[in-house]
Protein backbone atom coordinates (compact mmCIF):
# COMPACT_ATOMS: atom_id res chain seq x y z
CA UNK A 1 0.00 0.00 0.00
CA UNK A 2 1.27 3.55 -0.86
CA UNK A 3 1.91 5.16 2.27
CA UNK A 4 3.16 8.34 0.34
CA UNK A 5 0.57 11.76 1.47
CA UNK A 6 -1.86 12.30 -0.98
CA UNK A 7 -1.44 14.58 -3.51
CA UNK A 8 -3.72 14.82 -6.65
CA UNK A 9 -3.60 16.73 -9.92
CA UNK A 10 -6.54 18.15 -12.23
CA UNK A 11 -4.17 18.08 -15.36
CA UNK A 12 -6.79 20.15 -17.81
CA UNK A 13 -5.31 20.87 -21.34
CA UNK A 14 -6.34 24.76 -22.10
CA UNK A 15 -7.62 23.73 -25.33
CA UNK A 16 -10.98 25.10 -24.80
CA UNK A 17 -13.83 25.74 -22.09
CA UNK A 18 -13.79 22.95 -19.47
CA UNK A 19 -16.88 20.71 -20.13
CA UNK A 20 -18.97 19.63 -16.99
CA UNK A 21 -17.07 16.75 -16.86
CA UNK A 22 -13.94 17.67 -16.36
CA UNK A 23 -15.42 20.10 -13.97
CA UNK A 24 -16.60 16.63 -12.49
CA UNK A 25 -12.97 15.25 -12.36
CA UNK A 26 -11.65 18.31 -10.77
CA UNK A 27 -14.47 17.86 -8.15
CA UNK A 28 -13.36 14.10 -7.29
CA UNK A 29 -9.89 15.15 -7.53
CA UNK A 30 -10.63 17.72 -5.04
CA UNK A 31 -12.57 15.87 -2.55
CA UNK A 32 -9.99 12.88 -2.33
CA UNK A 33 -7.16 15.18 -1.43
CA UNK A 34 -8.99 16.94 1.49
CA UNK A 35 -11.13 13.66 2.97
CA UNK A 36 -7.15 12.75 3.24
CA UNK A 37 -5.69 15.68 4.54
CA UNK A 38 -3.91 15.61 0.95
CA UNK A 39 -3.10 18.65 -1.76
CA UNK A 40 -4.98 19.45 -4.63
CA UNK A 41 -3.12 20.62 -7.91
CA UNK A 42 -4.00 22.66 -10.61
CA UNK A 43 -1.44 21.59 -13.83
CA UNK A 44 -1.92 22.83 -16.97
CA UNK A 45 -1.39 20.63 -19.39
CA UNK A 46 -0.48 23.05 -22.77
CA UNK A 47 2.52 21.29 -24.20
CA UNK A 48 0.36 21.21 -27.82
CA UNK A 49 0.82 24.29 -29.03
CA UNK A 50 -1.30 23.75 -32.23
CA UNK A 51 -4.35 23.09 -30.02
CA UNK A 52 -3.75 25.74 -27.47
CA UNK A 53 -6.76 28.68 -27.15
CA UNK A 54 -6.08 31.90 -25.61
CA UNK A 55 -8.59 32.59 -22.89
CA UNK A 56 -8.83 28.89 -21.52
CA UNK A 57 -6.81 28.50 -19.39
CA UNK A 58 -8.39 31.26 -17.69
CA UNK A 59 -11.58 30.06 -17.93
CA UNK A 60 -10.52 27.13 -16.53
CA UNK A 61 -9.16 28.99 -13.13
CA UNK A 62 -12.57 30.93 -13.03
CA UNK A 63 -14.68 28.10 -12.98
CA UNK A 64 -13.14 26.04 -10.45
CA UNK A 65 -12.83 29.25 -8.76
CA UNK A 66 -17.02 29.50 -9.28
CA UNK A 67 -17.77 26.40 -7.71
CA UNK A 68 -15.34 26.91 -4.68
CA UNK A 69 -12.58 24.44 -5.88
CA UNK A 70 -9.19 26.15 -4.65
CA UNK A 71 -6.31 24.76 -5.29
CA UNK A 72 -3.35 24.01 -3.05
CA UNK A 73 -0.70 24.01 -5.66
CA UNK A 74 -0.97 25.32 -9.13
CA UNK A 75 -0.32 28.45 -11.75
CA UNK A 76 -1.70 30.81 -9.16
CA UNK A 77 -1.13 29.89 -6.18
CA UNK A 78 2.41 28.63 -6.67
CA UNK A 79 4.25 25.83 -4.02
CA UNK A 80 7.27 23.72 -4.02
CA UNK A 81 6.84 21.33 -7.19
CA UNK A 82 6.32 24.65 -9.86
CA UNK A 83 6.00 25.57 -12.38
CA UNK A 84 2.89 24.29 -12.53
CA UNK A 85 2.05 25.00 -16.84
CA UNK A 86 4.22 22.55 -18.79
CA UNK A 87 4.71 25.12 -21.60
CA UNK A 88 7.63 26.48 -18.42
CA UNK A 89 8.72 22.94 -17.47
CA UNK A 90 9.74 22.65 -21.49
CA UNK A 91 13.52 22.19 -20.86
CA UNK A 92 12.57 19.26 -17.61
CA UNK A 93 11.41 16.67 -20.05
CA UNK A 94 14.50 16.09 -23.39
CA UNK A 95 16.68 14.59 -20.97
CA UNK A 96 14.01 12.01 -19.47
CA UNK A 97 13.67 10.89 -23.56
CA UNK A 98 17.64 10.88 -23.68
CA UNK A 99 17.66 8.35 -20.57
CA UNK A 100 14.85 6.39 -22.48
CA UNK A 101 16.73 6.11 -25.49
CA UNK A 102 19.76 5.39 -24.19
CA UNK A 103 18.27 2.65 -22.04
CA UNK A 104 16.77 1.54 -25.93
CA UNK A 105 13.10 1.88 -24.44
CA UNK A 106 12.98 4.64 -26.91
CA UNK A 107 14.14 5.57 -30.51
CA UNK A 108 14.95 8.28 -32.98
CA UNK A 109 12.45 8.05 -35.94
CA UNK A 110 12.90 10.09 -39.26
CA UNK A 111 9.91 9.41 -41.25
CA UNK A 112 8.76 12.63 -42.59
CA UNK A 113 4.84 13.85 -41.93
CA UNK A 114 4.58 12.99 -45.64
CA UNK A 115 6.14 9.53 -46.07
CA UNK A 116 3.84 8.49 -42.70
CA UNK A 117 0.46 9.74 -44.59
CA UNK A 118 1.63 8.00 -47.96
CA UNK A 119 2.63 4.67 -45.78
CA UNK A 120 -0.47 4.65 -43.77
CA UNK A 121 -2.79 5.43 -46.47
CA UNK A 122 -0.98 2.65 -49.09
CA UNK A 123 -1.01 -0.13 -45.69
CA UNK A 124 -4.80 0.67 -45.41
CA UNK A 125 -6.11 0.17 -48.70
CA UNK A 126 -3.78 -3.30 -48.98
CA UNK A 127 -4.68 -4.77 -45.48
CA UNK A 128 -8.01 -2.68 -44.26
CA UNK A 129 -6.68 -2.51 -40.70
CA UNK A 130 -5.81 0.76 -39.47
CA UNK A 131 -2.03 1.54 -39.31
CA UNK A 132 -0.30 1.32 -36.12
CA UNK A 133 3.55 2.73 -35.78
CA UNK A 134 4.02 -1.06 -34.15
CA UNK A 135 6.70 -4.54 -34.41
CA UNK A 136 5.38 -5.36 -37.55
CA UNK A 137 6.36 -2.08 -39.40
CA UNK A 138 9.33 -0.44 -36.71
CA UNK A 139 12.03 -2.56 -38.52
CA UNK A 140 10.99 -1.15 -42.54
CA UNK A 141 10.99 2.60 -41.25
CA UNK A 142 13.27 5.37 -41.04
CA UNK A 143 14.34 5.05 -37.52
CA UNK A 144 17.59 4.37 -34.97
CA UNK A 145 16.19 1.03 -35.11
CA UNK A 146 17.39 0.44 -38.58
CA UNK A 147 19.97 3.05 -39.31
CA UNK A 148 23.70 2.81 -38.36
CA UNK A 149 24.76 4.79 -35.16
CA UNK A 150 26.77 6.91 -38.55
CA UNK A 151 23.98 7.48 -40.08
CA UNK A 152 21.82 8.59 -37.32
CA UNK A 153 24.52 11.44 -36.27
CA UNK A 154 24.44 12.34 -39.94
CA UNK A 155 20.91 12.93 -39.52
CA UNK A 156 21.21 14.79 -37.01
CA UNK A 157 23.58 16.82 -37.75
CA UNK A 158 21.86 17.66 -41.09
CA UNK A 159 19.07 18.88 -39.07
CA UNK A 160 16.79 16.60 -40.31
CA UNK A 161 13.97 16.18 -37.94
CA UNK A 162 13.01 13.69 -35.88
CA UNK A 163 10.77 12.53 -33.34
CA UNK A 164 11.02 10.01 -30.37
CA UNK A 165 9.31 7.20 -29.84
CA UNK A 166 8.83 4.88 -27.57
CA UNK A 167 9.78 1.26 -28.52
CA UNK A 168 6.93 -1.42 -27.09
CA UNK A 169 7.90 -4.81 -26.17
CA UNK A 170 6.46 -7.58 -27.86
CA UNK A 171 4.52 -10.55 -26.68
CA UNK A 172 4.11 -8.99 -23.13
CA UNK A 173 1.12 -7.91 -21.07
CA UNK A 174 1.09 -4.37 -18.77
CA UNK A 175 -1.41 -5.20 -16.06
CA UNK A 176 -2.79 -2.41 -13.34
CA UNK A 177 -5.03 -2.16 -10.82
CA UNK A 178 -7.53 0.59 -11.56
CA UNK A 179 -9.33 1.47 -8.13
CA UNK A 180 -12.59 1.77 -10.21
CA UNK A 181 -11.77 -0.60 -12.36
CA UNK A 182 -10.01 -3.42 -10.86
CA UNK A 183 -7.51 -5.55 -12.76
CA UNK A 184 -6.95 -3.47 -16.25
CA UNK A 185 -4.63 -5.65 -18.91
CA UNK A 186 -3.44 -4.46 -22.20
CA UNK A 187 -1.78 -6.46 -24.52
CA UNK A 188 1.88 -4.98 -26.07
CA UNK A 189 1.34 -5.89 -29.29
CA UNK A 190 -1.68 -3.87 -29.28
CA UNK A 191 -0.09 -0.82 -28.59
CA UNK A 192 1.61 1.32 -31.10
CA UNK A 193 5.24 2.91 -29.96
CA UNK A 194 3.82 6.31 -29.18
CA UNK A 195 5.79 9.67 -29.94
CA UNK A 196 7.14 11.28 -27.00
CA UNK A 197 8.89 13.88 -27.78
CA UNK A 198 7.77 15.63 -30.85
CA UNK A 199 10.22 17.25 -33.41
CA UNK A 200 9.98 20.65 -32.19
CA UNK A 201 11.46 19.12 -29.05
CA UNK A 202 8.51 19.57 -27.02
CA UNK A 203 7.17 16.69 -25.64
CA UNK A 204 4.12 14.95 -26.37
CA UNK A 205 1.43 14.76 -23.41
CA UNK A 206 2.38 10.69 -22.29
CA UNK A 207 5.73 12.39 -21.23
CA UNK A 208 5.07 15.28 -20.06
CA UNK A 209 2.18 13.70 -18.41
CA UNK A 210 3.85 11.29 -16.47
CA UNK A 211 7.10 13.36 -15.99
CA UNK A 212 5.12 15.82 -13.98
CA UNK A 213 3.50 13.25 -11.79
CA UNK A 214 6.35 11.51 -10.57
CA UNK A 215 8.38 15.05 -10.38
CA UNK A 216 5.34 16.08 -8.01
CA UNK A 217 4.94 12.89 -6.20
CA UNK A 218 1.49 12.43 -7.82
CA UNK A 219 -0.07 9.76 -5.16
CA UNK A 220 -3.53 9.35 -7.15
CA UNK A 221 -4.58 9.97 -11.21
CA UNK A 222 -7.84 10.45 -10.96
CA UNK A 223 -9.21 11.31 -14.23
CA UNK A 224 -11.66 10.77 -16.90
CA UNK A 225 -12.47 7.02 -18.54
CA UNK A 226 -11.30 8.41 -22.06
CA UNK A 227 -7.63 8.10 -20.62
CA UNK A 228 -7.77 4.51 -19.55
CA UNK A 229 -6.65 3.30 -23.22
CA UNK A 230 -3.32 5.42 -22.91
CA UNK A 231 -2.74 4.11 -19.38
CA UNK A 232 -0.92 0.95 -20.68
CA UNK A 233 1.86 2.72 -22.09
CA UNK A 234 1.81 5.66 -18.88
CA UNK A 235 2.47 1.99 -16.57
CA UNK A 236 4.95 1.18 -19.44
CA UNK A 237 6.56 4.24 -19.21
CA UNK A 238 7.25 4.32 -15.38
CA UNK A 239 8.87 0.99 -15.44
CA UNK A 240 11.66 2.32 -18.33
CA UNK A 241 11.94 4.79 -16.43
CA UNK A 242 12.80 2.90 -13.46
CA UNK A 243 9.81 4.59 -11.35
CA UNK A 244 7.35 1.70 -10.30
CA UNK A 245 8.02 2.16 -6.88
CA UNK A 246 6.66 5.68 -7.27
CA UNK A 247 3.55 4.99 -9.71
CA UNK A 248 0.47 6.76 -8.65
CA UNK A 249 -2.41 4.40 -8.25
CA UNK A 250 -4.92 4.85 -10.96
CA UNK A 251 -8.81 5.92 -10.95
CA UNK A 252 -10.44 6.16 -14.18
CA UNK A 253 -13.60 7.29 -14.24
CA UNK A 254 -17.27 6.48 -15.93
CA UNK A 255 -17.80 8.94 -18.91
CA UNK A 256 -20.59 11.58 -18.70
CA UNK A 257 -23.45 10.19 -21.35
CA UNK A 258 -26.05 11.99 -23.13
CA UNK A 259 -29.62 12.65 -21.60
CA UNK A 260 -30.93 9.62 -23.62
CA UNK A 261 -28.05 7.24 -23.01
CA UNK A 262 -26.18 6.09 -25.91
CA UNK A 263 -22.83 8.08 -26.22
CA UNK A 264 -20.67 10.60 -24.93
CA UNK A 265 -21.94 14.21 -23.75
CA UNK A 266 -21.07 16.45 -26.17
CA UNK A 267 -20.92 20.95 -26.16
CA UNK A 268 -23.65 19.96 -29.33
CA UNK A 269 -26.10 18.49 -26.97
CA UNK A 270 -26.00 21.60 -25.01
CA UNK A 271 -27.38 23.20 -28.02
CA UNK A 272 -29.55 20.48 -29.49
CA UNK A 273 -31.27 20.24 -25.31
CA UNK A 274 -30.75 23.74 -24.84
CA UNK A 275 -28.74 23.12 -21.09
CA UNK A 276 -25.40 24.07 -20.62
CA UNK A 277 -22.56 21.78 -20.21
CA UNK A 278 -19.97 24.39 -19.38
CA UNK A 279 -19.94 25.78 -16.01
CA UNK A 280 -19.54 29.47 -17.15
CA UNK A 281 -20.11 31.45 -20.39
CA UNK A 282 -17.70 30.87 -23.29
CA UNK A 283 -17.18 32.24 -26.54
CA UNK A 284 -16.02 29.46 -28.66
CA UNK A 285 -13.01 31.11 -31.13
CA UNK A 286 -13.61 28.08 -34.09
CA UNK A 287 -17.29 29.04 -34.24
CA UNK A 288 -17.59 32.15 -32.86
CA UNK A 289 -20.66 30.54 -30.88
CA UNK A 290 -21.53 31.58 -27.56
CA UNK A 291 -22.46 28.75 -25.05
CA UNK A 292 -24.30 30.11 -22.22
CA UNK A 293 -22.72 28.32 -19.00
CA UNK A 294 -24.86 27.16 -15.92
CA UNK A 295 -24.04 30.33 -14.39
CA UNK A 296 -26.24 32.01 -16.78
CA UNK A 297 -29.27 29.30 -16.79
CA UNK A 298 -29.30 30.49 -12.88
CA UNK A 299 -27.55 27.55 -11.47
CA UNK A 300 -26.29 27.92 -8.10
CA UNK A 301 -22.85 27.15 -7.68
CA UNK A 302 -23.41 24.59 -4.57
CA UNK A 303 -26.13 23.06 -6.22
CA UNK A 304 -24.14 22.37 -9.57
CA UNK A 305 -21.39 20.58 -7.45
CA UNK A 306 -24.32 18.83 -5.74
CA UNK A 307 -25.14 17.46 -8.98
CA UNK A 308 -22.37 16.19 -10.47
CA UNK A 309 -21.12 14.78 -7.41
CA UNK A 310 -23.67 12.02 -8.02
CA UNK A 311 -23.17 11.87 -11.81
CA UNK A 312 -21.27 8.63 -11.54
CA UNK A 313 -20.71 8.34 -7.57
CA UNK A 314 -23.18 6.87 -4.83
CA UNK A 315 -23.37 7.58 -1.27
CA UNK A 316 -24.48 4.43 -1.14
CA UNK A 317 -28.02 5.66 0.89
CA UNK A 318 -31.49 8.10 -0.80
CA UNK A 319 -29.77 10.96 0.49
CA UNK A 320 -29.36 13.07 -2.45
CA UNK A 321 -28.20 16.96 -0.72
CA UNK A 322 -24.79 17.81 0.10
CA UNK A 323 -22.48 20.24 0.74
CA UNK A 324 -19.27 20.21 -0.60
CA UNK A 325 -17.97 19.86 3.31
CA UNK A 326 -20.51 17.13 3.48
CA UNK A 327 -19.03 15.28 0.21
CA UNK A 328 -15.59 15.70 1.98
CA UNK A 329 -16.40 13.13 4.65
CA UNK A 330 -18.39 10.97 2.41
CA UNK A 331 -17.23 10.19 -0.64
CA UNK A 332 -14.82 7.60 -1.32
CA UNK A 333 -13.08 6.30 -4.86
CA UNK A 334 -14.34 2.67 -4.59
CA UNK A 335 -18.31 3.82 -4.76
CA UNK A 336 -17.64 5.29 -7.95
CA UNK A 337 -19.66 3.06 -10.36
CA UNK A 338 -17.84 1.68 -13.88
CA UNK A 339 -20.81 2.38 -15.82
CA UNK A 340 -21.55 5.79 -17.30
CA UNK A 341 -23.40 8.29 -15.96
CA UNK A 342 -26.54 10.07 -17.73
CA UNK A 343 -27.19 13.48 -17.51
CA UNK A 344 -30.06 15.03 -16.41
CA UNK A 345 -30.81 18.50 -16.88
CA UNK A 346 -33.77 18.23 -15.03
CA UNK A 347 -32.32 16.51 -11.91
CA UNK A 348 -30.01 19.95 -12.16
CA UNK A 349 -33.02 21.85 -11.93
CA UNK A 350 -34.63 20.03 -9.45
CA UNK A 351 -30.88 20.35 -6.88
CA UNK A 352 -31.22 23.87 -7.57
CA UNK A 353 -34.62 24.00 -6.71
CA UNK A 354 -33.87 22.17 -3.29
CA UNK A 355 -31.11 24.62 -2.65
CA UNK A 356 -33.32 28.04 -3.25
CA UNK A 357 -35.65 26.80 -1.04
CA UNK A 358 -32.57 26.25 1.72
CA UNK A 359 -30.64 29.27 1.11
CA UNK A 360 -30.91 32.01 3.40
CA UNK A 361 -32.28 35.07 1.45
CA UNK A 362 -30.17 37.67 2.02
CA UNK A 363 -27.19 35.63 0.23
CA UNK A 364 -30.11 34.71 -2.35
CA UNK A 365 -31.07 37.91 -2.84
CA UNK A 366 -27.00 39.41 -3.53
CA UNK A 367 -27.16 36.68 -6.11
CA UNK A 368 -30.35 38.12 -7.59
CA UNK A 369 -28.72 41.21 -8.11
CA UNK A 370 -26.00 40.25 -9.18
CA UNK A 371 -28.10 38.48 -11.95
CA UNK A 372 -30.54 41.34 -12.46
CA UNK A 373 -28.60 44.83 -11.47
CA UNK A 374 -31.19 46.81 -12.09
CA UNK A 375 -33.83 45.01 -9.99
CA UNK A 376 -32.63 47.39 -6.92
CA UNK A 377 -34.08 50.10 -8.46
CA UNK A 378 -37.31 48.43 -8.32
CA UNK A 379 -38.31 48.06 -4.75
CA UNK A 380 -36.41 48.45 -1.80
CA UNK A 381 -33.75 45.75 0.10
CA UNK A 382 -36.63 45.07 2.46
CA UNK A 383 -39.61 44.31 -0.03
CA UNK A 384 -37.40 42.33 -2.50
CA UNK A 385 -36.76 39.95 0.94
CA UNK A 386 -40.07 39.77 1.44
CA UNK A 387 -40.90 39.05 -2.07
CA UNK A 388 -37.93 36.42 -2.69
CA UNK A 389 -39.24 34.45 0.45
CA UNK A 390 -42.36 34.25 -0.92
CA UNK A 391 -41.21 32.48 -4.46
CA UNK A 392 -38.42 30.47 -2.63
CA UNK A 393 -40.61 27.61 -3.21
CA UNK A 394 -41.89 28.19 -6.62
CA UNK A 395 -38.68 29.19 -8.95
CA UNK A 396 -35.93 26.23 -10.12
CA UNK A 397 -33.62 29.31 -10.92
CA UNK A 398 -33.27 32.51 -10.18
CA UNK A 399 -33.80 33.25 -13.53
CA UNK A 400 -37.16 32.75 -12.98
CA UNK A 401 -37.82 35.34 -10.17
CA UNK A 402 -38.61 38.72 -11.74
CA UNK A 403 -40.68 37.01 -14.19
CA UNK A 404 -42.69 34.99 -11.98
CA UNK A 405 -42.95 38.04 -9.25
CA UNK A 406 -44.11 40.94 -11.66
CA UNK A 407 -47.00 41.39 -9.98
CA UNK A 408 -45.41 42.45 -7.36
CA UNK A 409 -43.03 45.44 -9.05
CA UNK A 410 -45.36 46.57 -11.10
CA UNK A 411 -48.89 48.68 -10.97
CA UNK A 412 -49.51 48.26 -14.85
CA UNK A 413 -50.22 44.57 -15.17
CA UNK A 414 -52.01 43.08 -17.61
CA UNK A 415 -55.14 40.91 -16.70
CA UNK A 416 -55.67 37.04 -17.54
CA UNK A 417 -58.76 38.23 -19.51
CA UNK A 418 -59.31 34.70 -20.10
CA UNK A 419 -59.09 33.35 -16.80
CA UNK A 420 -61.13 36.58 -15.73
CA UNK A 421 -64.28 35.49 -18.21
CA UNK A 422 -63.87 31.93 -17.07
CA UNK A 423 -64.15 32.56 -13.59
CA UNK A 424 -66.48 35.77 -13.04
CA UNK A 425 -70.12 35.30 -11.97
CA UNK A 426 -72.58 37.88 -12.36
CA UNK A 427 -74.78 36.13 -10.25
CA UNK A 428 -71.85 36.48 -7.49
CA UNK A 429 -70.82 40.34 -8.79
CA UNK A 430 -72.20 42.12 -4.32
CA UNK A 431 -70.40 38.94 -3.27
CA UNK A 432 -67.00 39.85 -4.95
CA UNK A 433 -67.56 44.22 -3.92
CA UNK A 434 -68.50 42.68 -0.35
CA UNK A 435 -65.06 41.02 -0.41
CA UNK A 436 -63.18 43.63 -1.64
CA UNK A 437 -64.53 45.77 0.90
CA UNK A 438 -63.57 43.19 3.62
CA UNK A 439 -60.46 43.39 2.59
CA UNK A 440 -60.01 47.05 2.71
CA UNK A 441 -61.63 47.42 6.24
CA UNK A 442 -58.58 45.19 7.01
CA UNK A 443 -56.67 46.29 9.85
CA UNK A 444 -53.80 45.33 10.77
CA UNK A 445 -53.16 44.46 7.25
CA UNK A 446 -51.27 41.06 7.79
CA UNK A 447 -51.54 37.53 6.21
CA UNK A 448 -53.12 36.24 9.40
CA UNK A 449 -55.84 38.94 9.82
CA UNK A 450 -56.63 39.15 6.27
CA UNK A 451 -57.26 34.99 6.13
CA UNK A 452 -59.18 34.89 9.54
CA UNK A 453 -61.26 37.47 7.48
CA UNK A 454 -61.68 36.53 4.49
CA UNK A 455 -62.47 33.11 6.52
CA UNK A 456 -65.42 34.76 8.81
CA UNK A 457 -66.53 36.15 5.52
CA UNK A 458 -66.83 33.09 3.48
CA UNK A 459 -68.67 31.48 6.43
CA UNK A 460 -70.89 34.28 6.83
CA UNK A 461 -72.38 34.57 3.57
CA UNK A 462 -72.19 31.01 3.21
CA UNK A 463 -69.84 30.74 0.06
CA UNK A 464 -66.89 28.97 -0.72
CA UNK A 465 -63.02 29.48 -0.86
CA UNK A 466 -62.58 28.65 -4.93
CA UNK A 467 -65.71 31.04 -5.66
CA UNK A 468 -63.96 34.07 -4.19
CA UNK A 469 -60.56 33.55 -3.80
CA UNK A 470 -59.67 33.30 -7.67
CA UNK A 471 -61.46 36.61 -8.68
CA UNK A 472 -59.73 37.93 -5.17
CA UNK A 473 -56.19 37.11 -6.77
CA UNK A 474 -56.86 38.14 -10.14
CA UNK A 475 -57.88 41.40 -9.82
CA UNK A 476 -54.32 41.64 -6.98
CA UNK A 477 -52.23 40.24 -9.48
CA UNK A 478 -53.97 39.47 -12.53
CA UNK A 479 -53.03 35.70 -13.29
CA UNK A 480 -54.10 32.73 -10.85
CA UNK A 481 -50.21 31.79 -10.34
CA UNK A 482 -48.49 33.03 -7.12
CA UNK A 483 -47.49 32.27 -3.74
CA UNK A 484 -50.08 32.76 -0.96
CA UNK A 485 -52.67 35.11 -1.92
CA UNK A 486 -53.08 36.58 2.00
CA UNK A 487 -48.73 36.64 1.85
CA UNK A 488 -48.84 38.38 -0.89
CA UNK A 489 -51.82 40.99 0.35
CA UNK A 490 -49.92 41.74 3.32
CA UNK A 491 -46.34 42.30 0.85
CA UNK A 492 -47.67 44.71 -1.52
CA UNK A 493 -49.43 46.65 1.52
CA UNK A 494 -52.98 47.78 2.08
CA UNK A 495 -52.44 50.88 0.17
CA UNK A 496 -51.65 48.97 -3.04
CA UNK A 497 -53.67 46.23 -2.59
CA UNK A 498 -56.75 49.08 -2.29
CA UNK A 499 -56.07 50.60 -5.52
CA UNK A 500 -55.39 47.25 -7.25
CA UNK A 501 -58.92 46.07 -6.49
CA UNK A 502 -60.56 49.54 -7.35
CA UNK A 503 -58.34 49.36 -10.72
CA UNK A 504 -60.21 45.84 -11.32
CA UNK A 505 -63.65 46.95 -10.38
CA UNK A 506 -64.49 48.56 -14.40
CA UNK A 507 -63.69 44.93 -15.85
CA UNK A 508 -66.11 43.14 -13.50
CA UNK A 509 -68.30 45.68 -13.88
CA UNK A 510 -68.06 45.27 -17.63
CA UNK A 511 -68.48 41.68 -17.55
CA UNK A 512 -71.97 41.76 -14.89
CA UNK A 513 -73.34 44.42 -17.74
N1 LIG B 1 -4.22 16.91 -20.22
C1 LIG B 1 -5.13 15.82 -20.07
C2 LIG B 1 -6.53 16.36 -20.25
O1 LIG B 1 -6.69 17.29 -20.93
C3 LIG B 1 -4.93 15.18 -18.73
C4 LIG B 1 -5.37 13.78 -18.60
C5 LIG B 1 -4.86 13.24 -17.29
O2 LIG B 1 -5.44 13.60 -16.26
O3 LIG B 1 -3.89 12.53 -17.30
O4 LIG B 1 -7.51 15.88 -19.73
Amino acid sequence: MNKQKVRVRFAPSPTGALHIGGVRTALYNYLFAKQNGGNFILRIEDTDQTRFVEGAEEYIKKSLDWIGITPDEGPEQGGDYGPYRQSDRKSLYKKYADQLVEKGHAYYAFDSPDDLTQLREEYEKERKISFKYDATVRYQLKNSLNLSPEEVSTLIEQEVPYVVRMFIPEDDEVIFSDLIRDDVRFDTNELDDKVILKADGMPTYHLANIVDDYLMEISHVIRGEEWLSSTGHHVLLYKMLGWTERMPQFAHLPLLLKPEGGGKLSKRDGAKFGFPVFPLQWEEPSDGNTYKGFREAGILPEALANFIALLGWSPGNDQEIFSVEDLVKVFSLEQISKSGARFDYDKALWFNQQYIIHSDTQSLLSYIEDYFPNISGLASKEYLSKVLELYKERIHTILEFPDQALPFFSEEFEYDTKQIKKRYKPENHELYLDLFETINNTDPFEQRSIKSNVESFISEKETKFGVVLPILRLAIAGILQGPDLFAMMEVIGKEKTRKRLDRSLPIFQELKN
